[in-house]
């Protein structure tokens, strides 16, 4: 299993820590999300692949 590191903020998970700390200064600047750094998390992955496969 790879680790992974949560934005503290939205919630959501990256597999870099340089990551999630980007996500993590954007969200706390800004109420939304960067689309540029969440699309790079792990949630974001994980519905690209939902879309061909519907297993979880
Ligand atoms: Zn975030």
């Amino acid at each position: 299993m790879e680790d992974q590191y949560p934005c503290g903020i939205c919630g959501l998970h990256y597999l870099s820590k340089e990551l999630a700390e980007r996500c993590h200064a954007w969200c706390a600047l800004h109420d939304s999300c960067n689309l540029e750094v969440a699309r790079q998390s792990v949630e974001a992955k994980l519905r690209a692949k939902g879309a061909h496969s519907a297993a979880k």
